[in-house]
């Protein structure tokens, strides 16, 4: 096939990989919801090969998928009609720390993982974290806007990003990698890409901020009755505690799951309704702090575990991370990542059983989430394949004038859905700018825009 030969000659033949059975990872994304095939799979080692690929792909209007690590909960790397896959994870070089401005250059394939390591050795540290972090890379992580568990003290990674280097769907290079914390000369092209999704142009360097690296950490984990005192306790906490680095619901089946699945020890002898886990870091050791503010709770905390040491630390925040691993052991799970104020947050977590119950009876919902953030991620097992559930659960979000997308992007799952937060307006200047940019629409059709 001629489209094939030409990006061979773009990355080289061995880069352009079509064997089904190797192609088949690359098309199906990591809750197995979204299953599809890939024409090709082609494997670009610099911003150059990618401006080659899809100057080549635009000419011959072939759709083009961008994926980083497939870690994306909401179907939007993955090809589902023999699109082309752009893997960017090759292009995972990442420079010298500047450690006068406390900033780092990374290529997109950097993994998360990978960028903590090199900031960690400068004495730095990166604002974002997030469970997937071995194999969530820079480019997917600024295409989603991803979140994670820090974002309540450092904001998304939008707030980490100084600039980008990316590439236009006709393969042009736009590159603005300067780093000033101060400029401001036109549109601010990062923050546009940023939360695009793939869909108006490929990222193929960053030019990112990072934080203070702290040595001194506490962990605890708090037993609570209820949603809404865990909302109220995390209120008080980020009133008191300036250290406060993160703030982290389940609930008592999720936990139950967890411990069965991974064969671990309850954290309590009674089970509770409700947990908060917590995490503050600072340059002199945050207990006293902390310990004195949870006092400060009195009968609203049941049951406390505290831990400074980093493998207890580590053991405290696996019954929290290890909810995504542990409910994809029960099936596919339908992953609706929301966000609500703080004040309707109990109503909307007692009112999601009943509107699932109603929509698909016999399915099994589990809530947990980035309560600092007012963020729940709503999964539900054995929903089937339609998207009943779906358009309930968003419905309620939406009523209760929350956003159907808290974190993790609208992809292929929520496009349907995006008139719920955006007005025709809006989607009319959202559809403007993708013609500007991707006027053939190669780039991830299919993603967050409606379907016309
Ligand atoms: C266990 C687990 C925990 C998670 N926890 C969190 C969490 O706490 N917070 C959170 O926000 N997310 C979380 N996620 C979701 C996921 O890790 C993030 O969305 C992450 O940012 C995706 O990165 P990726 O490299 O895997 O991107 P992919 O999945 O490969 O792609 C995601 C999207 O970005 C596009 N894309 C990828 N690379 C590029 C590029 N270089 N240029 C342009 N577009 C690109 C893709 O087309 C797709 O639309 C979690 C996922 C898992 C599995």
């Amino acid at each position: 096939m001629d489209l094939i030969r030409r990006l061979g000659a773009v990355v080289g033949p061995e880069h352009v990989l079509t064997d089904p059975a190797v192609t088949v990872s690359y098309a199906v994304d990591w809750t197995g919801r979204f299953r599809g095939s890939a024409a090709a799979v082609v494997r670009p080692r610099s911003t150059e090969e990618v401006a080659g690929v899809l100057a080549v792909c635009n000419e011959a209007e072939a759709a083009v998928v961008p994926q980083g690590g497939n870690t994306g909960l909401v179907g939007g790397g993955v090809p589902l009609a023999g699109e082309i896959v752009l893997s960017l994870r090759r292009l995972d070089e990442i420079g010298p720390v500047d450690t006068l401005a406390g900033q780092v250059t990374a290529g997109a394939g950097v993994t998360l993982a990978g960028l903590q390591a090199r900031a960690a050795a400068a004495g730095w540290a990166f604002g974002v974290d997030l469970a997937a972090r071995d194999s969530a890379t820079v480019g997917g992580m600024v295409a989603t806007n991803a979140g994670g568990n820090r974002m309540m003290r450092y904001g998304p990674m939008r707030a980490q990003v100084l600039g980008v280097e990316a590439v236009l769907a006709d393969g042009r290079v736009v590159s603005h990698l300067g780093g000033l914390a101060k400029d401001n000369t036109g549109y601010d092209l990062a923050g546009l890409v940023t939360g695009s999704e793939g869909t108006l142009a490929v990222v193929t360097r960053v030019r990112l901020r990072l934080v203070p690296r702290f040595e001194h950490r506490v962990v605890a984990l708090l037993a609570v009755g209820s949603v809404a005192t865990a909302v109220e306790a995390t209120t008080s906490l980020r009133r008191e505690v300036p250290s406060l680095e993160a703030a982290e619901l389940f609930l008592a089946e999720g936990l139950a799951l967890v411990c069965r699945v991974f064969g671990l020890p309850r954290p309590f002898a009674a089970e509770h309704a409700a947990y908060l886990l917590v995490e503050c870091a600072d340059h002199r050791d945050p207990e006293p702090e902390l310990a004195r503010a949870v006092g400060r709770l009195g009968p609203l905390v049941l049951d406390a575990a505290v831990a400074t040491e980093p493998a207890r630390r580590a053991a405290l925040w696996r019954y929290r991370e290890a909810h995504t691993e542990a409910i994809a052991t029960l099936g596919v799970a339908h992953k609706l990542d929301v966000a609500l104020a703080p004040g309707s947050l109990p109503a909307f977590v007692a009112e999601v059983p009943a509107v699932v119950a109603r929509a698909a009876p016999g399915a099994t919902t589990f809530l947990f989430g980035h309560v600092g953030d007012g963020n729940v991620h709503v999964n539900v097992v054995g929903a089937g394949d339609g998207d009943e559930v779906d358009a309930a659960v968003l419905g309620l979000v939406a009523d209760m004038g929350g956003s159907i997308s808290a974190e993790h992007g609208i992809g292929r799952a929520k496009r349907r859905w995006l008139h719920l937060n955006r007005s025709p307006v809006e989607i009319d200047v959202f559809a403007a700018i993708k013609r500007a940019l991707d006027p053939r629409g190669i780039l991830n059709p299919g993603v967050l825009l409606p379907p016309r």
